[in-house]
C-alpha cells in the first residue's frame, strides 16, 4: 500500500486526542514529503545529524521529535526548532537542554523516558531517580524546559500480556508523577508509548503519542 494509505489506514485506529508521530528515521526527504503532502506534519527522528539536515531541507511547518538518546554535547544542534524531545533520562541532559532553550529563548517540551522493558540495553530512568530530579532544587530553578510527560518502549515480545502490563506501568508511574508533582500543571499530560508492533495495545493503556515508522514507511534497512 502507499505511505497515504498505511496513513489513512493507522489514522483510522487513533482515537481522538492520540498524536501520531511518523518515524521518518533512516528515510530519504522525498519520502517524508508524501507523508507530508498526505498531512501529516508531526514526525520523528533518533539521530541529530540525520533531524538537521532533514529540518533545514524540509517545509518549515514539520513539527519534529528528537525519539532517541540525545548526548548532551548535541543539545545546540535541535535546540532552534526541536518541537519535543521524548527521551531525557538524566538530570545532566535536562540541564544541557534548558541551558540550550535559553539560549534561543524557547521553553522546549521533554518527555521523561522509563526503562519499562526487560531488556538491559534499553536506556531510561527509574521511578526513584526520576523523584531525584523532580525535588532537586537544579530541576525546579529550570525556566526553559517543561516537562510534559513519559515515554517508555515495550520489550520486543510477542508476548501480548507482558507488553501490556509494561504500558500499564508507565501509565501508573505518570499518575503518581502527576499527582506528587504536577498537580497543578494540566500541560503534564503526555503518555509516548506505542510504535508499529504494538501501537494498538498502549492506546488501549492510555497512550497519547504513538510513535510509527515501518507500518507508515515500510521496512528500514538499517536502524
Ligand atoms: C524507530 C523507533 C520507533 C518506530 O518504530 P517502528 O517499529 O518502525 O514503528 C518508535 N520509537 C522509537 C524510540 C524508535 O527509535
Amino acid at each position: 500500500m502507499s505511505i497515504t494509505g498505511n496513513l489513512e489506514k493507522i489514522r483510522s485506529t487513533l482515537p481522538a486526542g492520540v498524536k501520531l508521530v511518523a518515524v521518518s528515521k533512516t528515510k530519504p526527504n522525498t519520502t517524508i514529503l508524501e507523508a507530508y503532502k498526505a498531512g501529516q506534519h508531526v514526525f520523528g527522528e533518533n539521530k541529530v545529524q540525520e533531524l538537521v539536515a532533514k529540518y533545514e531541507d524540509l517545509p518549515k511547518d514539520i513539527e519534529w521529535h528528537f525519539i532517541g538518546h540525545l548526548q548532551t554535547n548535541k543539545v545546540k544542534y535541535i535546540a532552534p526548532f526541536v518541537a519535543m524531545i521524548h527521551a531525557v533520562d538524566s538530570l545532566k541532559l535536562l540541564k544541557f537542554i534548558n541551558k540550550e532553550a535559553a539560549k534561543n529563548n524557547r521553553v522546549i517540551d521533554c518527555l521523561l523516558q522509563f526503562h519499562i522493558a526487560q531488556e538491559e540495553s534499553k536506556f531510561g530512568l527509574s521511578l526513584e531517580t526520576a523523584r531525584e530530579m523532580l525535588t532537586s532544587e537544579m530541576y525546579q530553578k529550570m525556566e526553559n524546559v517543561r516537562i510534559k510527560g513519559l515515554m517508555g518502549m515495550a520489550t520486543l515480545t510477542d508476548d501480548e500480556k507482558q507488553i501490556c502490563n509494561e504500558f500499564k506501568l508507565l501509565k501508573t508511574i505518570f499518575d503518581q508523577l502527576k499527582t506528587d508533582y504536577f498537580s497543578d500543571k494540566p500541560s503534564f499530560s503526555e503518555v509516548s508509548m506505542g510504535m508499529s508492533d504494538d501501537y494498538l495495545l498502549a492506546i488501549e493503556q492510555g497512550s497519547t503519542i504513538v510513535r510509527i515508522g515501518s507500518t507508515i514507511f515500510g521496512a528500514r534497512e538499517y536502524q
